[in-house]
Parts: structure tokens; C-alpha cells; sequence
């Protein structure tokens, strides 16, 4: 990305007027070019001076993988370290376009059913590596729908409305770099994503919890429990050992008396794992009284020996948790056909690179 700061000195270098950076930035980031010299509005040997020396992502665009039905984009970038990470467009039904983003090379925590936990921490992303993802699908949305709307005018709607840390990595393992970038995609001058639209997910980092009550915008936060009780947790979540049940309730039940924000459960349906009545009762007994909202994601297929619970079990047990009162829904999962689902993404070094 390339900030305020860095365009105002640019153009006062050039002994250009100070509405000019605004200029840059109403192109980059509402209108979304993908190149400086598409920035008609600037004098062209100023454009030209730009194109030539600055870059409008830190990265490189390495492979965009679409899949059939157009609904999932997939996009594989390359850091200047050679540092490999994965990306995610879903285009749902609703309307909504959100932006799966990565907050880390790999991840550390090694979640038994996670294809990005085998490859272990390489290292955390920086606020700008993460922001960067968001920007580019949202000149890519931005792009296609002036393609499509060629002499009809604005083409109003498309852009990127909402972002997920669901990718790869832990955010709250590299808290300051992820805050940060949602401070930029949050700014009215930068994307202008609501605060309410912007997801963090986490395995149950307790710090990174307590963290997050002091952080002033008012984003979602879902954690990834998977369990309801700290024996099976342990035994999926090596991550549980560190920040074991209670004290993530406790830590939970803090961030809910404070912010008075709603907790997403994020729970995966592993077959004949976490499953069973008699666990979702025991997950019930756990949120009960809880301001929450629990979320049932089939589990996407991996290496790893995990199988989904499958439809039957996931509506029974959405059923009981629905007749302890606990609003229950069951994940729409996009990408599976092109390894973009969640916990999917895991690159090899080196992998089929186009
Ligand atoms: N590290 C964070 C965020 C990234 S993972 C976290 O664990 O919350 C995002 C979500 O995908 C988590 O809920 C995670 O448990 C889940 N997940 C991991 N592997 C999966 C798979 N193969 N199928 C479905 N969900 C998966
Ligand atoms: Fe890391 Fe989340 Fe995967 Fe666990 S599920 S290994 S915390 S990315």
C-alpha cells in the first residue's frame, strides 16, 4: 500500500498542488486501479514518475485461481522474502463480498484437522502484507464491475464489504500487525470497511483476548472452540494446553461484560470426534446464559484423516443446541472445489507456480 504520508511528500517533491494526493488516494482505493498510469486525472509525467517507482502492493501477484461458478477467487501472492500466502474472495448470494485474509506464514499452533498448522510458523505478516490482500480483491471487484457496466454508468456495489481472519495463520499471535491493518481497512480515506464487517478469529488466545478489549473499534470476534470440554479440546488443540477452558470462558465472559459485543463459537463438525448428542448438550450446558452465537462448519477435507460429520448430524445437533436456546447456524462453505475453504490453505514452497 502506499499511505497518505508517503504521497504527501512525493508531491510536494514535485512541487505539486496538495489536492493531488487526494486524487491518489480517492483512485487507489474507491475507484481501485491497478496501475498508476491508469490515473488519467494526474499529469502524465508525474504518473509516469509514479508507475516507474512505487508499487501499489508489497507483494506479487503469483496465481488467481477462479473457481467454476465464479463465486470463489482464490489468489496465491509471493513477499519480498519469497514468502508464500493464500487469499480468498467470496462472492455470496446476499450480495456480500468478503475478503478471507492471512495474518501469518503458516501457523504454529498445529490444530490436528488444520492443513495450515502443518506447516508450522514461518513468521507473522506485516500490517501492510495483510491490508494488501484486501486491497487487491477490492481493485479486482472494483475492475470486473466497470468491465461489466461499460457506458451504464457507476458501477455501485462492488467492492469489498467484509473481512475475515480466517485464513492462514493466528491473529492474535501478531496482534499489533493485524490491528493495525484494520485500522486502515476501517479508514473512511483508505477502504472504508465497517468496523462491524471485520472479523478476527482466533484459536483461543487468552491475552490476545484481554488485548482486544482495549482495542477501540468495534469489530466481531469469533473463536474457534470446537469442544466443550477441555479433554477433547486438548486433544485436537494442542493450543488448549497453554490457555486451558476456564480460563478462556473467564476471558471470554470479561470481553462480553465490557464491550457488550456478541462472542461467535466457531465449531467444527468432525466425524465421530466432537459430534455425538451428548456433546452438543455439553456445549449447550457450557454457552448456557451466554450472549453468544455458535457457527457449525461442515469440516472441509484435508490429508489429515478427519471426515465431516455430514448433514444428518450437523442438523441434529444444531437441533439441540437450538432447543437450549442457542442461536445456531450451519457455515455456507464456498471454494472446497478449488482448496480455498477454511483450513485449506497451505503452500508448499515452490508448489505448481504458474
Ligand atoms: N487461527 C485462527 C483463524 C484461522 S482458522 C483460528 O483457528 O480460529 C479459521 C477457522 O477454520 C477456524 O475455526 C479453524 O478451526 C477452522 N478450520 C481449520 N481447518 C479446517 C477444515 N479443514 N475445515 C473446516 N474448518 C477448518
Ligand atoms: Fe492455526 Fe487456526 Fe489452523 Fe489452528 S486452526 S493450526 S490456530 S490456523
Amino acid at each position: 500500500m502506499i499511505n497518505k504520508e508517503t504521497l504527501s511528500l512525493l508531491v510536494k517533491n514535485d512541487n505539486l498542488p496538495a489536492f493531488r494526493v487526494k486524487q491518489i488516494l480517492q483512485a487507489i482505493y474507491k475507484e481501485g486501479v491497478e496501475d498508476f498510469n491508469q490515473i488519467t486525472t494526474l499529469p502524465p509525467e508525474f504518473r509516469k514518475k509514479l508507475a516507474d517507482e512505487q508499487k501499489l502492493y508489497c507483494f506479487q501477484i503469483i496465481k488467481k485461481l477462479q473457481s467454476p461458478d465464479g463465486k470463489t477467487v482464490k489468489a496465491l501472492f509471493k513477499m519480498h522474502d519469497g514468502a508464500l500466502i493464500e487469499g480468498v474472495l467470496m462472492r455470496f448470494k446476499d450480495g456480500r463480498n468478503s475478503v478471507c485474509v492471512s495474518c501469518q506464514v503458516g501457523c504454529g499452533l498445529k490444530c490436528a484437522f488444520c492443513a495450515t498448522g502443518t506447516m508450522g510458523l514461518k513468521r507473522n505478516l506485516s500490517a501492510e502484507e495483510i491490508f494488501d490482500q484486501v486491497l487487491y480483491f477490492n481493485s479486482y471487484l472494483r475492475q470486473l464491475a466497470k468491465t461489466q457496466n461499460q457506458g451504464k454508468g457507476n458501477e455501485k456495489g462492488a467492492r469489498v464489504d467484509h473481512v475475515i481472519f480466517m485464513g492462514m495463520g493466528e491473529p492474535m499471535m501478531n496482534f499489533d500487525n493485524v490491528t493495525l491493518a484494520i485500522e486502515y481497512m476501517n479508514d473512511p480515506e483508505y477502504l472504508e470497511i465497517a468496523a462491524r464487517h471485520i472479523t478476527v478469529s482466533t484459536s483461543g488466545i487468552v491475552t490476545g483476548i484481554e488485548k482486544l478489549i482495549q482495542f477501540p473499534l468495534q469489530i466481531n470476534l469469533a473463536v474457534s472452540l470446537h469442544a466443550p470440554n477441555q479433554k477433547l479440546r486438548e486433544s485436537i488443540m494442542p493450543v488448549a494446553r497453554a490457555f486451558n477452558l476456564d480460563q478462556l470462558m473467564a476471558s471470554l465472559k470479561e470481553y462480553n461484560d465490557k464491550t457488550h459485543r456478541r462472542v461467535s463459537y466457531e465449531y467444527v463438525m468432525l466425524k465421530n470426534i466432537n459430534d455425538s448428542d451428548t456433546i452438543a448438550r455439553e456445549l449447550a450446558a457450557l454457552l448456557k446464559d451466554q450472549n453468544c452465537h455458535v457457527n457449525l462448519i461442515p469440516y472441509n477435507q484435508t490429508y489429515l484423516g478427519f471426515t465431516n460429520a455430514g448433514k444428518t448430524r450437523i442438523d441434529a445437533f444444531k437441533n439441540i443446541l437450538e432447543s437450549h436456546n442457542i442461536p445456531t447456524t450451519v457455515r455456507v462453505s464456498l471454494g472446497q472445489d478449488i482448496d480455498a475453504a477454511c483450513g485449506q490453505l497451505a503452500v508448499k514452497e515452490g508448489e505448481n507456480l504458474v
